[in-house]
Parts: structure tokens; C-alpha cells; sequence
């Protein structure tokens, strides 16, 4: 019956809560929102900042393993932690993925494909030759999530005023590429030899935002396999330990190009939770107890659809029609406040083929839209 800690209270560490209790250990959270929505489900809540040294001694002092839920956790405090107990994924996987900069570095220096990029660090680097990376997108190294920190620019002189209206912090310009689609990979890693990863999806944004995941991605079976090629590929590299989602772009030619990684479970990869033998927060208290990974294998075809704010109007949607299907489930996370764009939950539906899925899963989100 061994504690585990959480570094942040979000969804996702609310879903990697309930897993854990689910296969018998305890959770201590430390978020500093009183109303998170996985602080009041764990055992324990520390109500502190991230980098709170007394309450990173707590953890340490009383949890056997330490995980996170947000790339934004400073790696200081993982590198703290790391002293006195176990922690996964690592502060060095971390800092990585916390700055656009590092990550895209350290995936071409791996070997594998990324967008076009230039590193915007001072004005200076504006004034070198940007034209083969425009048209593109001038996007904030750091802190930015679903297209926040992003803008799209066609000149030079774009370019400008974009950077001053990110405050002049330091960026990445990237090419905008054509995309046929884009999908995801998550990969979970206890060691060496002990890695699976989850089918791939195939991912639909809206406004910036994940929309749906669709799963098996309708893309060719050599263009799914390399992409869990090259997903366990960049793993190996970081030696990544815990659950690592890669995000891919699908050009013209089926070439695939990581978009960016996310050093946790991901969006995309909440179909795991009803479609596979084990989700994707169960490998995360897996990885981080020194288990080995399980099994990965897909037990239907499976749509995702996020619900977001927006749809909740003086209260929250009727779930009636969702809750009477057979094949369809609905997931909560427990917010108080409803916002435009911000993440409340999500459904999955569950079908024999992935046409006839996504058409159901469609028609439902646009009845909780419309009701
Ligand atoms: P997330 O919430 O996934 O962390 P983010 O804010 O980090 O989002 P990105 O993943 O960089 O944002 O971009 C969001 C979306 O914008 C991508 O999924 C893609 O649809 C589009 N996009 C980003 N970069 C490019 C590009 N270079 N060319 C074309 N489209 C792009
Ligand atoms: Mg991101
Ligand atoms: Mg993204």
C-alpha cells in the first residue's frame, strides 16, 4: 500500500489517481489549487507551489515514487526530489520537453524529423535570412499549450511584430507545413527491453485544441508502424523513463515529422481508457513503480471527443442521450468554473468499425452542442 506523489492536480493527474488506487496504492498530490480536480480524490493534498522546498520534502519524505503531470513542473524540483526517492520521468526528459528550443534540438540531433525551425532568441535572430521559413508559425519556447503562444506570420515585418507581442521571449519559427493529418504515439518505458506503445491515433484540433482522436489512425499500416518506430526510437534516446506522448505530423507523402513530445500521458491518448486492456495512466503507475509496461493491444476501433467549456451553458449539458448508449462513456474531470476552450471532460465511443464510429461520435457532439 505505497504512496505515491503527483506533482499537479489537472485531469490528468486525476485520472493517474484513480488508477493508481485502483491497483492499490495511495496519492499525494501537491497542487496549490484547493479546487483541483485530483487533490481532493488523492489521500493527501499539499497545497503548495511546485517548487515549495517544505513540501517537496514531504513528498520525498513519504512517497515511494514521484511522477508529474504537466511539463511545467520546474525540473529543480525534480532534481530535488530525485535525491532522496524515486522520480519518473526524469528532471533531464522534462527539461527537454519544456522548451521548444531544446526538444526540437534534441530530436533532429536524435536522428528523427522535425518541422523546419529556427531558433528566436533575441531580435538579432530576426534580422538573418527567414524566407525558408515562411509562410510560418512564431511559437513561445516555452509555456505554450493547446496554440497558446502562437502566431501565424507570412513576412519578416509579421515576424517582428509577432515576436515584441510574445514579449520578446525567446521562440521557435517554424515552417508552416502542408498536413495531411497529424497523429500521436504515447510509449511507455520502465527500462531498457521494457517499453510497448499504444496504437496510433489519429488526432483532429479545433482552434488550437484537440478535437477528437479517431483510433487506429486511418493512415496506411507502414505509416502507423513507423511512427511507433519512431516513438520508441526518441525514447530509447532520452532513455525516457514513464510515459512519453509524441505528437507526429503526416506531410503529402506520408513522410512523418514530431511535432513536439509531452513528457506524460496525453489527450490523445484517453481512448486507452476504454478501448485497451490497460490505459494510458495505469503505464504510468506501472513506469513509475518499477513495473514492467502492459499490455498495449486495442480492443475495438474507438473515437475520442473532448468536451470543452464552450458547451456548458447555465449548467452542464443534458448527458441523457450519451449515458443511454450502449457503446459510449462519458468522463468528467470534476471542474467547478466551466470557461471557452477550457478541457471539462471527454467521451469515448465504441464501434466495430472506425467509419461508423466516428460518424456516431460526431452526431453526438453536435446533439451536446445543439441540444
Ligand atoms: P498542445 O496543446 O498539443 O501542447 P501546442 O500549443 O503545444 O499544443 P502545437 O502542437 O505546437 O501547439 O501546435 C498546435 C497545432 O497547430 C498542431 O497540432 C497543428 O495542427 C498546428 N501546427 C503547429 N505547427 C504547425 C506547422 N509547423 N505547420 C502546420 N501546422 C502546424
Ligand atoms: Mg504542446
Ligand atoms: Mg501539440
Amino acid at each position: 500500500n505505497a504512496m505515491l506523489g503527483m506533482l499537479g492536480g489537472g485531469q490528468l493527474g486525476r485520472m493517474f489517481t484513480i488508477a493508481a488506487r485502483a491497483m492499490g496504492y495511495r496519492v499525494t498530490v501537491l497542487d496549490p489549487d484547493p479546487e483541483s480536480p485530483a487533490g481532493g480524490l488523492a489521500d493527501v493534498h499539499l497545497r503548495a507551489a511546485y517548487d515549495d522546498p517544505a513540501a517537496l520534502d514531504e513528498l520525498a519524505a513519504t512517497c515511494a515514487a514521484v511522477t508529474t503531470e504537466f511539463e511545467n513542473v520546474p525540473a529543480e524540483s525534480l532534481r530535488r526530489l530525485a535525491e532522496r526517492t524515486r522520480v519518473s520521468p526524469s528532471a533531464d526528459s522534462v527539461s527537454i520537453a519544456q522548451d521548444r528550443i531544446a526538444e526540437k534540438r534534441y530530436i533532429a540531433g536524435a536522428g528523427l524529423a522535425v518541422a523546419p525551425f529556427l531558433a528566436i532568441e533575441t531580435a538579432q535572430d530576426l534580422e538573418q535570412d527567414l524566407s525558408g521559413h515562411l509562410p510560418g508559425i512564431l511559437k513561445l519556447a516555452r509555456l505554450g499549450y493547446d496554440g497558446k503562444g502562437q502566431i501565424r506570420v507570412a513576412t519578416v515585418e509579421e515576424t517582428q511584430a509577432a515576436f515584441a507581442q510574445l514579449g520578446q521571449k525567446p521562440c521557435v519559427l517554424e515552417r508552416r507545413l502542408n498536413l495531411k493529418t497529424e497523429v500521436s504515439v504515447i510509449v511507455a518505458r520502465t527500462g531498457p527491453g521494457e517499453t510497448t506503445t499504444f496504437p496510433v491515433a489519429e488526432n483532429q484540433h479545433e482552434a488550437g485544441i484537440l478535437d477528437i482522436s479517431i483510433v487506429p489512425a486511418r493512415v496506411a499500416p507502414a505509416v502507423a508502424q513507423r511512427a511507433r518506430d519512431m516513438a520508441l526510437q526518441l525514447a530509447e534516446a532520452m532513455d525516457y523513463r514513464g510515459v512519453l506522448a509524441v505528437e507526429f505530423f503526416v506531410l503529402g507523402g506520408d513522410e512523418l515529422v514530431i511535432n513536439e513530445i509531452a513528457p506524460r500521458p496525453h489527450n490523445s491518448g484517453h481512448y486507452t481508457l476504454d478501448a485497451c486492456i490497460n490505459d494510458q495512466f495505469e503505464q504510468q503507475v506501472r513506469t513509475l513503480c518499477g513495473l514492467p509496461p502492459g499490455s498495449t493491444r486495442l480492443l475495438s476501433p474507438v473515437v475520442m471527443v473532448n468536451l470543452l467549456g464552450d458547451i456548458w451553458r447555465d449548467d452542464e449539458p443534458a448527458w441523457d442521450k450519451l449515458l443511454s448508449l450502449p457503446n459510449a462513456k462519458l468522463h468528467l474531470y470534476g471542474k467547478k468554473t466551466a470557461r471557452i476552450g477550457r478541457k471539462m471532460g471527454h467521451f469515448n465511443v465504441l464501434g466495430d468499425a472506425v467509419d461508423s464510429t466516428l460518424a456516431q461520435a460526431l452526431e453526438l457532439k453536435r446533439m451536446l452542442q445543439n441540444p
